[in-house]
């Protein structure tokens, strides 16, 4: 800056020296004058030029400008340059953060200091039935419009979570949020809302589970306190303390079998997937199944030694199942068992095993049994469930037959399939994935 004034004052004295010297020395003022209009004008066009770029260039494109304002004009431009990266890197964090909020599984909404909505995200926008560009700037207690989340954002206070209805709930679906607000910043909300619909139905589920379970214990126990009593009270003949002991025995029998499908299950909910590298042979398992099934239908005979039921078992291919053998034993003696148990006396079993065309294994439970009514069929793999209560305790049932079988199907990446029309009997059936089979090129 000061060579350049000192440059002007040189240029001036020497312009004042030639024109005195050559025109007389009443003109030699016009020399610096004109210099000074000229070197002014030059300035203002550069200042001009600055100025427009300032106000709509981008910091690559700096005019050419020459002296004083190119120096300026480079130390702008470098400036501009960083101050760009600056508000990319920020833009790129914002981006990131943003980003991993919308990731989130939890909703999250962002309030201003009015409780109006400034930013939210998918999950937040689904739980509270929000429209994240629509809805900006609503206040957030018109949208949410639940009583309990009104009174709740009217506290001071907001030291604990509130459950409230979810905006994709319906009659036959129930959603269950849990909210909660955050202060920070200057007086604005963070909303943080959470889908605990699982959650409360792994709780109702628990609860319910261990009512059933008290409900089975206390009955046969109840009846056992009884006879116990009678015994302890009442003078009995030999005869009569025999009587009351068998029936003592079968009540404990009953719980024995309660307490042992309640073990198998836990064992199974506990217990790692079976490998597939076990192959558990399909034959010798048959032969176990229907030696226990027959066993079983006599003891519903008068003498208890010839079965009742005709039980028929196609033959077992040449096939192994990958996984464990137990676990397949204990689906299919409950199917076959059930089959047994549910049939009356002269009725007809189907057992066998067969590759259908979906390429699937298939082990199937053909009785000609009572048949279940379609509205029973979904829920008969829940656990206690029962179509006819009386006939299934009658036989030693425990209600947990189906829901084991379906979780070993599970296990080995099969499923239970129940056909059956009422009055016309059943099909009970494990599907297996042919690649969770061996040996099945052997069979054409
Ligand atoms: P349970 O120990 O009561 O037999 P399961 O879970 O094995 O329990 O079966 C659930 C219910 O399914 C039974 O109570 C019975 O009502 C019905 N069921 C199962 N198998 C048959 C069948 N083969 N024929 C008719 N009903 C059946």
């Amino acid at each position: 800056m000061v060579l350049h004034l000192l440059g002007l004052l040189l240029w001036s004295l020497l312009s004042a020296l030639v024109l005195g010297w050559f025109w007389g020395w009443g003109v030699a003022l016009a020399g610096p004058l004109l210099l000074a209009w000229f070197w002014l004008g030059q300035h203002l066009w550069r200042a001009h030029r600055l100025d427009l770029w300032l106000r709509t260039g981008s910091a690559q494109e700096a005019p050419a400008l020459g002296g004083l304002w190119r120096d300026l004009s480079d130390r702008m431009r470098r400036q501009l340059h960083q101050r760009d990266q600056q508000v990319q890197i920020h833009t790129d964090r914002l981006g990131h953060f943003l980003q991993a909020i919308q990731a989130s599984p939890n909703g999250v909404t962002l309030l201003d200091a009015q409780g109006r909505i400034e930013w939210c995200n998918d999950s937040a926008a689904l739980h509270l039935g929000i429209d994240p560009q629509r809805d900006q700037l609503q206040h957030v207690v018109h949208m949410v419009r639940d009583p309990v989340f009104s009174r709740y954002f009217a506290q001071e206070r907001h030291d604990s979570e509130v459950e409230i209805e979810g905006r994709t709930a319906t009659l036959a679906h129930s959603v269950k949020l849990s909210v909660q607000l955050h202060a920070y910043g200057q007086g604005q909300l963070l909303l943080l809302s959470r889908d605990i619909t699982a959650v409360q139905q792994a709780e109702s589920m628990r609860r319910d589970f261990v009512a059933n379970v008290s409900h089975e214990i206390r009955t046969p126990l109840t009846v056992l306190m009884g006879f116990v009593e009678t015994l302890q009270s009442l003078p009995l003949s030999a005869q009569e303390q025999q009587h009351y002991l068998e029936l003592m025995a079968v009540q404990s029998s009953r719980m024995q079998a309660l307490v042992s499908d309640l073990l198998t299950l836990s064992q199974l909910e506990g217990s790692p997937l079976p490998g597939k590298a076990e192959p558990v042979a399909l034959q010798p398992l048959m032969q176990q199944v229907l030696g226990d099934a027959q066993s079983l239908s006599a003891l519903q005979g008068p003498q208890g030694l010839t079965p009742v039921h005709v039980l028929e078992m196609s033959p077992t291919p040449d096939w192994s199942v990958m996984g464990s053998r137990d676990e397949l034993l204990s689906a299919a003696s409950n199917l076959v068992n059930n089959a047994v148990r549910y049939t009356p006396a002269g009725g007809t079993i189907r057992i066998g095993w067969t590759r259908n065309a979906s390429d699937q294994v298939v082990f199937s439970v053909k009785d000609t049994g009572p048949g279940i009514a379609p509205e029973h069929l979904p829920r008969l793999s829940e656990r206690f469930y029962r179509v006819d209560r009386s006939r299934s305790r009658e036989t030693g049932g425990t209600g947990l037959g189906l829901a084991i079988t379906k979780h070993v199907a599970q296990r080995h990446g099969g499923q239970l399939r129940i056909e059956s029309q009422w009055g016309q009997g059943s099909n009970f059936m494990l599907v297996f994935p042919a690649s969770r089979v061996q040996g099945l090129q052997s069979v054409g």
